[in-house]
């Protein structure tokens, strides 16, 4: 009996040059988080013209389609659509040099962190099983969500009734290009990605005379007090095995050497890698600061602004491991157990709203020849770029093909368990 997964694949070497147009024009059209309007109408018009059951406008600009093919699980994978506020330097014949418009300034806008891969391959497998259907059973969902790099598309899509307008998946999968060798698959079990909290604090003092401190309660110091004290929070409040990460990167304050401002504020950033060290970090940091506030009498509490929200990404171990299976399975020697990542996603949040287990992973894009020589120089760190950067350019071969295949294997090991 043929191997499902080499059923549908075999129709990869019939759409392959179309795909890596489609990704070269992608490239050159990015859109940013929320603007993603010609991307979405495009990928909305592909699934339709290869008969997916489409539903778009989803939490604005996030579009589902939905294949059903007979009794059998239900597997959603998804895409992001969104680029980043990024002047592309890549050099490439298909660069971006595309702008946008933000808060009334012109900002470049380019696909840095290879979201047009991801928009690319999982199209690109949409169409290669809607080709081959007689190979699966079950329902397939292909969701593309929106400004998943701000960390609200995810939840703008399911807070506009996403579990309504869709069926109930069984399982729910993505991958994200990461800068190793192209052709590389890495999964791991459990964390994956970190949650990631910015929020800034405002503390309220009292104005005075540079000259009058008496008169004065001096937000600077409370503000550089609580600096100072949160670095404790990590050091001697988490276990030494906890991974965890507090930073503080912005503190502002008054405008001249002798007048002491009303207000300070900071901006500081969290990663963890579980939700009850989250919560700890989290309220330890409200708890510094309004007793930094208390210790020089502020007048006002200090006041708590979520500015970005990212849930950590945890693999659900079952999922993890069969997915672990079918990579090595097919990718052989490429295939395998990637690191665990300081950089956070918003994907978790649909599964997580949906009550579904979920896997993530990671797929290389890094010309192969040039990884192997950085690894040789000790320069990987150095060389190699990553995402977000403006040098970020995934190969587009193997990175597409093994985007699809990997894609299209997981997919299978629901929706045609016994051959894929
Ligand atoms: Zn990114
Ligand atoms: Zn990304």
């Amino acid at each position: 009996m043929t191997k499902a997964s080499d059923t549908v694949l075999a129709g990869l070497d019939g759409i392959r040059a179309d795909v890596e147009d489609y990704y070269r024009d992608l490239h050159a059209h990015p859109e940013l988080g929320f603007a993603e309007t010609r991307t979405s109408a495009g990928v909305a018009d592909r699934l339709r013209s290869w008969g997916y059951e489409v539903t778009d406008g989803i939490g604005g600009t996030g579009v589902v389609g939905v294949l059903a093919r007979g009794d059998g699980p239900t597997v959603l994978l998804r895409a992001d659509m969104d680029a980043l506020p990024v002047k592309e330097a890549t050099g490439l014949p298909y660069a971006s040099t595309a702008t946008a418009d933000r808060s009334g300034n012109a900002v470049p806008v380019m696909h840095a962190c290879g979201h047009d891969v991801h928009v690319s391959c999982l199209l690109g497998f949409a169409r290669l099983m809607a080709q081959a259907d007689g190979a699966w059973q079950g329902t397939l969902v292909v969701l593309f969500q929106p400004s998943e790099e701000n960390g609200d598309g995810a939840g703008a899509m399911v807070a506009d009734g996403l579990a309504d307008r869709i069926p109930h998946p069984d399982v729910a999968l993505a991958q994200h290009v990461l800068p190793y060798p192209a052709g590389y698959v890495g999964v791991r079990s459990g964390a994956f990605l970190s949650a990631a909290d910015s929020l800034r604090i405002t503390f309220h003092g009292r104005g005075a005379h540079g000259s009058m401190p008496q008169a004065a309660v001096d937000p600077v110091v409370i503000a550089a007090m609580c600096v100072v004290r949160l670095q404790t929070v990590v050091a001697r409040e988490l276990a030494p095995t906890t991974p965890a990460v507090l930073t503080v990167g912005s503190i502002r304050a008054g405008a001249s050497p002798n007048v002491i401002p009303e207000t300070a504020t900071l901006e500081l950033n969290v990663r963890s890698y579980d939700d009850g060290t989250r919560d700890h970090i989290l309220e330890a940091v409200r708890r510094i600061a309004r007793a930094e506030s208390d210790a020089s009498a502020a007048p006002r509490e200090p006041e708590f602004e979520t500015l970005t929200k990212f849930p950590p990404t945890l693999n659900d171990p079952d999922t993890a491991e069969r997915l672990d299976r079918a990579f090595r399975a097919q990718f052989g020697e490429s295939a395998g157990t990637v690191d665990l990542q300081t950089a956070s996603e918003d994907f978790s949040d649909i599964p997580r709203a949906l009550d579904t287990p979920f896997c993530y992973w990671a797929i290389g894009g890094t010309d192969p020849d040039r990884y192997a020589e950085a690894e040789r120089n000790g320069t990987v760190d150095r060389d190699i770029p990553v995402n977000h950067s403006p040098t970020f350019a995934p190969v587009l071969q193997p990175t597409l093909d093994t985007g699809i295949t990997a894609l299209t294997v997981a997919a299978l090991t629901w929706l045609a368990p016994e051959t894929a």
